[in-house]
């Protein structure tokens, strides 16, 4: 079967090919290169810089000059690549979506990757317990023709253990929790130079690599090129995971995503670090990393909560705060004292109790814990925090009124895990490595 160049908006979800490779290569065709492992391609590098695409774990960082920060980082040890498809955030589920419709897309982006910057090694990082799993598995055992063999590293299932550092600790045996001060270009696997990408960013490469940087920008913005998957949940007709071209209206956005079953109050962007927006505002925006920013919006990892008129969105983030201090490391003083004060106090006022009193601690507190950390979550928890508190005004008022807007339904259905144990040190390494290819 002769492979078709995919047009329009459907790119990763142009086809669902599975575990075989066999079948992989029928539907996106082959990789046409020639790899010379340990050897750091300018050519690719180039090729990503060109396509404009921006890594979509969350920071939309440009993919072409994190390489180039490996491949010139003038480090004396091997480069590493690391895959992370741990997917921490708990209302994301398009990871999950990518390795199982289609892994060995993330498979030949890392192989892209890792050749970028010379790596000898490629691990891809899932949680324990992922969905994904045993698909990921078979599909490794597909392989056995890749330059650089890829490892599949499993490690304990905690919202920060994603976080880069965290992640090429964990990769590398030790603890998987944020290291402040190291950042993994410089020191991180075995304390090898290490470039960290997300799985839906390799999948992107991986056709980039087929495609070309020009039919990458056929869609997309000039800033913010091509795709990007979503996790629409809440009050959407069909919850699931979704592509849609960056750049495209969030009206259209809401209609790629099945439509909304009722209007709703709020919109949940970027996920539960990220921001909530009235309704009237986000349906004013684009679906673009670059007009969320100038509105003081993130896009995150594709998370989209369509927030129900009978929830309170109050109780709801009071929940999402108390999952969110519980999933820290516990090693700095904003997560270890701020947090669970702002989630306490937070949840008082959502029940109801000394609304005024919790208010004022709570808006006391954001400042302190923001900035303040090793690494980025106490921001953002004080940043769902604090737009909480900007977009639920109105219901703030009825809840010291004794009121709740939402009183029919006053729970809210977000997906949160129970509050897992913080990581305790492990005596050896806690994942098991699976090597395709040869070494
Ligand atoms: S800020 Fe919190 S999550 Fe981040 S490193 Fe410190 S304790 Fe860990």
């Amino acid at each position: 079967m002769m492979p078709k160049r995919p047009s329009g908006n459907a790119r990763l979800t142009s086809h669902s090919a599975g575990t075989s490779l066999a079948t992989h290569l029928d539907l996106f065709g082959p990789l046409d290169v020639n790899w010379q492992p340990g050897t750091p391609d300018a050519a690719l590098r180039d090729l990503t810089t060109r396509s404009g695409l921006r890594g979509r774990g969350g920071g939309w960082f440009p993919t072409g000059r994190k390489m180039d920060a490996l491949a010139n980082g003038g480090s004396d040890k091997p480069p590493c690549l690391v895959a992370n498809a741990m997917e921490s955030e708990p209302a994301s589920h398009s990871d999950a979506w990518l390795l199982s419709a289609n892994p060995h897309l993330v498979f030949d982006g890392m192989q892209i990757a890792a050749q970028s910057i010379g790596a000898r090694r490629a691990t891809l990082a899932i949680h324990e317990g992922h969905s994904a799993e045993s698909v990921v598995r078979e599909a490794l055992a597909d392989r056995n023709a890749d330059a650089v063999p890829i490892d599949l590293a499993i490690l304990k299932s905690h919202y920060v253990s994603s976080e880069e550092s965290a992640l090429a600790q964990g990769v590398g045996g030790d603890l998987a929790i944020p290291v402040y001060g190291l950042r993994p270009h410089e020191y991180g696997v075995d304390g090898n130079p290490t470039m960290v990408n997300n799985a839906e960013t390799l999948a992107h490469l991986a056709l980039i690599a087929r495609w070309g940087a020009d039919w990458f920008r056929e869609v997309g913005t000039p800033d913010a090129p091509g795709t990007a998957l979503l996790s629409a949940g809440g009050a959407f007709v069909q919850p699931g995971v979704y592509e849609a071209p960056l750049g495209e209206a969030s009206t259209n956005v809401v209609e790629i995503a099945g439509g909304l079953v009722d209007v709703p109050i709020a919109f949940l962007i970027g996920g539960y670090g990220g921001h909530w927006v009235s309704a009237e505002e986000f349906l004013s925006t684009s679906w673009d990393p670059e007009d969320l920013r100038v509105r003081g919006l993130n896009l995150g990892a594709g998370v989209l909560w369509a927030l129900p008129a009978e929830n309170c969105g109050l109780i709801g983030t009071a929940r999402i705060a108390t999952y969110m201090a519980g999933e820290s490391a516990g090693q700095c003083g904003p997560c270890r004292f701020g947090l669970s004060e702002l989630a306490d106090r937070l949840t008082q006022l959502a029940l109801r109790r000394d609304v005024a009193d919790n208010l004022q601690a709570v808006e006391a507190l954001l400042p302190l814990v923001t900035r303040r950390g090793g690494c980025a979550h106490p921001d953002g928890v004080a940043r769902l925090i604090g737009s909480a508190i900007d977009v639920f005004a109105e219901e703030i008022a009825e809840h010291a009124a004794g009121r709740c807007m939402s009183a029919d339904d006053p729970e809210v259905t977000f997906p949160i895990p129970e509050v897992r144990e913080r990581p305790a040190p492990l005596p050896d390494r806690s994942w098991r490595p699976i090597t395709t290819g040869s070494r």
